[in-house]
């Protein structure tokens, strides 16, 4: 099995079958052949060049192709709106992971949207990640500005919220009042000021 029998027996079927509107680069290039092997190799914890070197007395490519038309397939059945910012996302990571599971497809699509709409989440195509493992780090929520933190430091009497002692601007955390998570936005009204202490304390709970 070589890449390269492999590309140019699919790369016309992936375009018919519309899977290249979920993959980032061009289809008719080597990309999807290169995210195809990527994804396999990650589902069987081992290299690409090990996939191939594995593989090579193969007599055709069935193998990657079956498996990659089963993660186009979850991908379409499980998200039912189509969106460009799906190219970004590592389908087949998610795939061998989630793949096993039959989701609430409205569900998904109603929380797609409410995050889209939310101004605090900065990477949209961190949403599909955060769907399925819940991490809000995928989200880069949006952190307080300086003028913010500023303000709020100055109304707390250069203090800590938590602790009451004072420290100086530089070793101050903005914080979430109430979390993202917990419907809490990235405005003055929910922001408050800890110290590095106090700060760890309340990321640890
Ligand atoms: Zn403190």
């Amino acid at each position: 099995m070589t890449q390269k029998n492999i590309s140019a027996k699919k790369n016309c079927s992936v375009i018919q079958l519309g899977y290249n509107q979920y993959l980032d680069g061009s289809a008719i290039r080597q990309d999807f052949l290169e995210t195809a092997l990527k994804w396999i190799s990650a589902r069987d914890g081992i290299k690409i060049e090990d996939y191939m070197a594995q593989n090579q007395d193969a007599p055709n490519c069935n193998d990657i192709w079956l498996y990659f038309k089963k993660v186009m397939d979850w991908v379409k059945a499980t998200f039912i709106e189509y969106r460009v910012i799906m190219k970004k996302v590592e389908w087949g990571i998610l795939y061998n992971k989630y793949g096993e599971k039959n989701y609430d497809t409205k569900k998904l699509e109603a929380e797609i949207v409410k995050m889209l709409e939310d101004e605090d989440v900065t990477s949209s195509r961190g949403i599909y990640e955060y769907l399925f493992d819940g991490d809000e780090r995928h989200l880069s929520i949006r952190k307080f500005s300086d003028k913010i933190k500023r303000a709020v430091y100055e109304s707390q009497n250069k203090c800590c919220a938590k602790c009451g002692k004072h420290y100086p601007f530089e070793k101050m955390h903005a914080d979430h009042i109430k979390p993202w998570s917990k419907d809490g936005h990235t405005t003055i009204d929910n922001c408050q000021v800890l110290c590095e202490n106090c700060n760890r304390i309340k990321s640890d709970v």
